[in-house]
């Protein structure tokens, strides 16, 4: 797949707001590597353990890389998934994690939304276990 711009994708406005074109080009390789660089983060940060994924949109399709059933810090270039917005598993070995709806349905919903991360972070889950409520904050960036 040759590299895309998102930048002028349907929808990705947020993008343009920044003003900055130099984040525009992706390609599958580098949302691939993000997507394995971002989920060892997650692990390496005790964000995510045993559970927990990012996922990255293949751009201008409603395609998405996810990967496996496994901890963040095992994944690989080599186990990733390829699935689409209906739930097919169009590449990888593997069965994905049944939250992968999750991503699915966000993607489905929002041609603008480029990544989704789904975390279980101990903090948040001692503060819902207290019933505190967690203000929601999002970034909009292309690099994970
Ligand atoms: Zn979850």
């Amino acid at each position: 797949m040759p590299p895309v711009d998102i930048c002028n994708s349907p929808g990705v406005w947020e993008l343009k707001t920044l003003g900055d074109k130099s984040n525009c080009i992706m390609d599958l390789a580098q949302i691939r590597q993000d997507i394995v660089t971002a989920s060892h983060i997650l692990h390496q940060q005790g964000i995510a353990a045993a559970f927990g994924h990012v996922s990255g949109r293949i751009p201008g399709t409603e395609r998405f890389i996810f990967p496996p059933r496994m901890s963040p810090a095992l994944v690989r270039l080599d186990n990733l998934l390829e699935l689409d917005v209906e739930g097919n598993q169009l590449s990888g070995e593997g069965r994905p994690n049944t939250e992968f709806w999750i991503h699915a349905r966000i993607y489905k919903a929002r041609p603008d939304v480029q990544s989704v991360c789904h975390v279980h972070p101990p903090s948040c889950v001692v503060l819902g276990s207290l019933g505190e409520t967690i203000q929601a904050v999002a970034r909009f960036r292309r690099s994970l």
